[in-house]
């Protein structure tokens, strides 16, 4: 069962100079006191300050960062984009979006994402109509870049969100390259988990003499969780996974190490009539929304995801977070764990630990600073020998070289054919083969000749 804390110094946020139409959107988010990092970071912010801001997921981050930008913004002229948030991944983003939106509900502020994987056209009209404000992943900011349009010449306020994360996903250099397009003159607010030498060293490249908030404070899960670890051999993890969920955890987000992982577990567990989805890097942006909107709405009971797709998830009353795999970095255990009991809210944590992982989990210990409780499930066979998610290794080497085959009898097929066509056209040169030649001849008039009324930025489909 989920319940708030209280939150026994804080101020109200009536407190806070913040626009009074903002205080309403608060309201009716139910937001009744801020959370420490709010406290911390938003009369700074108001007064104009830079920040420097270690907090993690589910503390209330985003309303903080949000709230003074947005406060501020209300007051200037429409048709200008003058704040941008930088975020790691294309779930973040969306997900500030949707806070943003709930916030500003009562002002005539607007703003768009922007990120990968979804078509261009939507979000260069968004830098040509000067959307207040533009979520961005760095990837997909950098291509509009290239753009006459997409010019941040009014820029006045940059968030950099989840840094740490950022630097863990390589994107270090494109934000390097974004900040040469963005004015010198302008308030950043940057928040990161953990402050790892690199991020550090940025921080004091991006900030202004800033204001530094939790920086001492040692990472460590929100509080307010409940956290387990269920040791189990390897090939036992989904029964135990799906003895759990027969129990006491009716939904959970569970992770996996790898997206083979995650799409094997799916597998099971729907065969087994568990409502499941999933969500990792190779599925398509349609796909992940739609598996987290379903998850959102209860439709689907458990969602499986790798790490790196799963950032940024917020679905508000989650109660279990899984880890199907031990994270092989105490710092991704501490990020999955923070994605329940967010913003103080409570929740639980459980880990299925094998043999082999007991070292990570010895790792994972020494940075929270405890040992977590071992749990059994009285009822399960821990003796019995089921077949492991895993595919043999000869198996799978097997199936790779049988869709190999199949690629190369098609690739013979389709060459045969175009060889036929030839051979029946009409007349010199055989344009009406080439014309007829499908997929891969491609259809007529795709070329890249002049008059073809693309720009190299343009990869609208
Ligand atoms: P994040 O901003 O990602 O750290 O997550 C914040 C989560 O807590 C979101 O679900 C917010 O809607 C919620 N939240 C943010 N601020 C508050 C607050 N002051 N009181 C209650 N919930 C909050």
């Amino acid at each position: 069962m989920l319940r708030l804390l209280d939150n026994k110094d804080s101020v109200p946020f009536s407190h806070f100079k913040l626009h009074p139409d903002l205080l309403k959107g608060v309201k009716d988010l139910g937001f009744v006191k801020p959370t420490p990092i709010q406290t911390d970071a938003i009369p700074p912010a108001v007064e104009g300050r830079d920040l420097l801001a270690c907090a993690m997921t589910g503390s209330g981050k985003t309303a903080a960062f949000l709230l003074p930008i947005l406060s501020a913004l209300i007051a200037k002229p429409r048709g200008m984009t003058r704040a941008l948030v930088l975020t790691p991944t294309r779930e973040l983003a969306a997900q500030i979006l949707e806070d943003l939106n709930a916030i500003a509900v009562h002002t005539p502020l607007n703003a768009a994402a922007v990120f990968g994987g979804v078509g261009m056209g939507p979000q260069e009209h968004a830098f040509r109509s000067g959307v207040d404000v533009i979520i961005a992943t760095p990837g997909r900011l950098l291509d509009h870049f290239r753009a006459p349009y997409a010019r941040l010449n009014g820029l006045e306020f940059l968030v950099l969100d989840e840094a740490d994360r950022m630097l863990d996903m390589g994107f270090l250099p494109d934000i390097r390259r974004v900040l040469r397009h963005l004015p010198k003159r302008r308030q950043t607010l940057f928040f990161s988990a953990t402050m790892p030498g690199p991020i550090a060293e940025l921080s004091r490249e991006m900030l202004h003499n800033p204001v530094t908030i939790n920086i001492e404070r040692r990472s460590a899960p929100a509080t307010g969780i409940t956290q387990a670890v269920y040791p189990v051999a390897q090939a036992l993890k989904a029964p135990l996974l799906l003895a759990m969920l027969g129990g006491e955890v009716s939904d959970a987000l569970v992770f996996t190490r790898t997206k083979h992982r995650a799409d094997r577990l799916a597998r099971y567990l729907g065969e087994r009539k568990v409502a499941v989805e999933r969500i990792h890097g190779n599925r398509s942006q349609a796909q992940r929304t739609a598996a987290l909107a379903g998850f959102k709405s209860g439709r689907y009971k458990v969602l499986v995801a790798t790490d790196i797709a799963a950032r940024g998830i917020d679905v508000t009353a989650l109660g279990h977070v899984i880890n199907f795999d031990v994270p092989g970095v105490a710092e991704d255990y501490i990020h999955r764990v923070g994605r329940t009991a967010r913003a103080e809210l409570t929740g639980s944590a459980f880990t299925l630990v094998s043999p082999e992982e007991e070292g990570s989990l010895r790792d994972i210990e020494r940075a929270i600073g405890k040992r977590l409780p071992r749990v059994t499930i009285p009822d399960f066979d821990y003796e019995s020998r089921p077949a492991s998610l895993e595919v043999p290794h000869a198996q799978r080497i097997a199936e790779i070289r049988a869709r190999k085959a199949e690629e190369r009898q098609r690739a013979r097929v389709n060459a045969e054919r175009r060889a036929a066509a030839l051979r029946r056209a009409p007349g010199p040169g055989g344009r009406q083969a080439g014309q007829a030649a499908g997929p891969s001849g491609g259809p007529p008039g795709q070329g890249r000749g002049p008059g073809h009324g693309r720009k190299p930025w343009d990869r609208r489909k």
